[in-house]
Parts: structure tokens; sequence; C-alpha cells
């Protein structure tokens, strides 16, 4: 078998028609659905014949059909053997943690995370007896250090947000696999681009809301892992995505599945302009992160990772020093050049720009900013692929300019 090569994977998944034979699956809205025979019913309570086993739905939080379709393609896409839709990045971070996880338990966890998700081990999970303890995603004997017996999970994302450090998932993985921990990896950043569950990694969350659905108009998530692991999130009495709740709408699920057929175009495309506009910056002088680049630290580290032809992914950052630095290179981005639109999160189709230590990472203290790299001034860009290119560089050379960063 070759290497895992996700447009493959998503095309040779991809055989789902409609209900009278239509182009696009069919959107399935109702909640509960009927059975010929009253003895059925028990039978698929007590799952013996959920749709997992070839047998009947029985209600939409437990499985839907049309979220069904999203989730098997999104396995697909992963290389897991299997997939749950959440209705955002954030359950299934959350219900993920929460599965692998009981009161007195211990997770390492890299220290430049998502903001929220900062939040979710630093304030909530320690509320119901969950600690955590941070490490340096670049170092992954700073994760193997702080296993202790109690420790059951290590978390990292790929690609850091927003530092853009890069994780060594099949070290990680190695580290997990000695240790008996299970290894979970957040994708968010780079779909297409990365494939965690291939370089080893147990669970592969995502906040399919960014890149994956690329318009910013629905927040959704996804857990992709083995299908044990998944039936345990769905089990009627301890799954936690049953359980807790975060039901993916069929709608939204059919808006995803729309747009999974163009996804790596896009990605191709948002790593084609962001390395091109990482290139210029660095040519001017400007303090530009990307992975693509050779200057980047773990450059080496995430070629190796990162499945052939699909570049290094949509977002750079510039280290404007300061906040009014920031706040000027952001202004000119927008008001004077531009070149994209002041706002959070990631993956659309326009450039979108933000201070992150503000914004995104504003859950963690400064002085932890601090030691974990994000300056006051960092500026995180999604790098859209509206315009012609030779345009949004000159825009944004400008934008760099009119900011006194080159
Ligand atoms: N993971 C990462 C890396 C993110 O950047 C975000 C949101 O910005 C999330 C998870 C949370 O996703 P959602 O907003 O879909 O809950």
């Amino acid at each position: 078998m070759g290497r895992h090569d996700p447009e493959r994977a998503l095309a040779a998944a991809r055989r789902e028609f409609g209900e009278h034979g239509g182009v696009c699956p069919s959107v399935e809205r109702s909640t509960t659905f009927t059975v010929m025979a009253p003895e059925t019913m028990p039978e698929i309570f007590h799952g013996l014949r959920g749709p997992d086993k070839g047998g009947y739905f029985l209600y939409s939080r437990h499985f839907n059909p049309t979220v069904d379709v999203l989730a098997r393609y999104l396995a697909a896409l992963e290389g897991a053997e299997a997939a749950l839709c959440t209705a955002s990045g954030m359950s299934a971070i959350s219900c993920t943690l929460l599965q692998l996880c009981q009161q007195g338990d211990h997770i390492v966890s890299s220290h430049t995370v998502y903001g929220g998700t900062h939040a979710l081990l630093a304030e909530v999970l320690p509320a119901m007896g969950v600690s955590t303890s941070f490490a340096d995603p670049v170092d992954s004997e700073s994760f193997a250090a702080a296993i202790t017996p109690r420790t059951r999970v290590l978390f990292t994302e790929l690609l850091g947000n927003p530092t853009l450090q890069v994780a060594d998932i099949p070290a990680l993985a190695e580290i997990a696999r000695r240790r008996g921990l299970r290894l979970v990896v957040d994708n968010t950043f780079t779909p297409m681009v990365c494939s965690p569950v291939q370089l080893g990694a147990d669970v592969c969350v995502t906040s399919l809301t960014k890149f994956v659905s690329g318009a910013s108009d629905l927040i959704a998530g996804a857990i992709c892992a083995s299908r044990e692991f998944v039936q345990q999130l769905m089990d009627l009495r301890t799954g936690r995505a049953m359980l807790l709740g975060p039901t993916l709408d069929p709608r939204v699920a059919f808006d995803v599945i729309q747009r999974l057929p163009h996804l790596p175009l896009r990605m191709r495309e948002h790593g084609r302009r962001a390395l091109a506009m990482a290139e210029r910056l660095e040519k001017i002088g400007a303090p530009v992160c990307y992975p693509g680049l050779a200057s980047h630290p773990q450059h080496q580290r995430f070629g190796a990772m990162a499945n052939p032809g699909y570049g290094s992914g949509g977002v750079l950052t510039l280290d404007c020093g300061t906040r009014e630095r920031a706040d000027r290179l952001l202004a000119a981005l927008q008001n004077q050049t531009r070149f994209g639109l002041i706002a959070v999160s990631l993956g659309y189709y326009d450039t979108l720009a933000s201070c992150s230590g503000s914004t995104t990472a504003s859950e963690i203290e400064p002085e932890a900013q601090a030691a974990i790299g994000i300056s006051p001034g960092l500026v995180r860009l999604s790098v859209g692929y509206t315009g012609t290119l030779e345009d949004r560089v000159c825009q944004m050379e400008e934008a760099v300019r009119a900011a006194g960063l080159a």
C-alpha cells in the first residue's frame, strides 16, 4: 500500500447519491425513524442493529444518515477507521478528552494551543478533577518528562496556534505507545496537508469551521479515530458525545459535504499564496514566520510529515513586536491597501488578520504568552485566494511598509 493521499482517499469514498438518484446526497432531517416491527426497536437500543451494523436508524442525536456520510468522507480524508461529527471544534476536543480522562487523571498538552482549548485544559477540566501539565511542542522529550502515573493523554496541535511551532507527531506517538497513553492531535490548521492518524496519532480532532468549510459561515467539528473509540463516544450509557449531545445538524453536514470536493484545490491555493507572500515578506526583511520557509525552525520536520503536493498551509505570522505596531499593520491591511479583513478565525477565501495575544490567545495570561513566544505584536494571517496573487503581494508589501515593518 502506498503513502496515504487524502485527495485519492476522499475521491474513492465519495459514493453517496441522493434518494432519487441525485448527484448530491440527500439531506435527512428526521430526528426519529420508523421500523416495520416493534421487536426491532429494542435491538437497535441494545446495539445489535445500528446503521454501523448494516441495520436501521433510530434517533438523529445517535446516528443521522446525512451526518454519517460526512463522517465517512472525513475518516477517509484523514486515513482513519471512523469519524464522528460534532457541532463545533471545541466539542470535538472536549468530548474526546472527557471520554479518555476520569476524575484524578492527567493530560500533558502542548503549551501552544488555541486559547479556548487552553482555557478548557487550564480552567474547566481541573474543576472536574482532570489536571494538565503544559509542555513544549518543539521538544517531544518535554512531554515524556511531564508524564505521571495518572497521565492518560498527550495533546497537541500539529501546527501550534498562533506561533506555528511544529510538533513531531511520530515522536509523540512513539512516546504515547511506549507509556500506554493516547495521542490526540488537533489538525485544524492543516487538513489535507498533514494526516495525524497516519503519522501515529490515536485521535485527530478538527474544527471544520475553518479551512474545511472555507466560507466562514458555519461552525462544526470532527473526531477521527478507531471504530472502537467512535463507538465508545456514542455509547448509550457512557458515550460523552452521545450524552453531552453536541450533535451536528444534518443541514450543516450537507453544506460541509458539498465543500469537500474542492478542499484539495483550496488547500493548494491557500498554500501557494501563503508561500509567495512569506517569501516576499522575507525578502523585504519583514519578521515573517511560515512553515514552508527554510528559515522556519521546524521546516524540515514539517516537510517530513506533510503529504506531498498540498503545500504548507495557509497561515503565516508577522511579529510586529508591540500591540501598537500590530494595530497599525491591521489597519493598513484592511483600510488602506484592502489586502484583507481584521477578523479572528481562519480558512476563509479572503485573508483574515488578527493580533493573537489580545484576541484568540487572550485566555493565556500575558506572562505565559511571553514564555511561549506569543509577543503582544504577533499578527496571524490566514491567507485567502481572492484577487490576483500579484495584486495581493503588492497590497501586503505596501501595508507592511506603512506599518514600518520593512
Ligand atoms: N482548534 C483550533 C486550532 C482552533 O483555532 C479553533 C478555533 O479557533 C478550535 C479548535 C475551535 O473550533 P470551533 O470554533 O469550531 O469550536
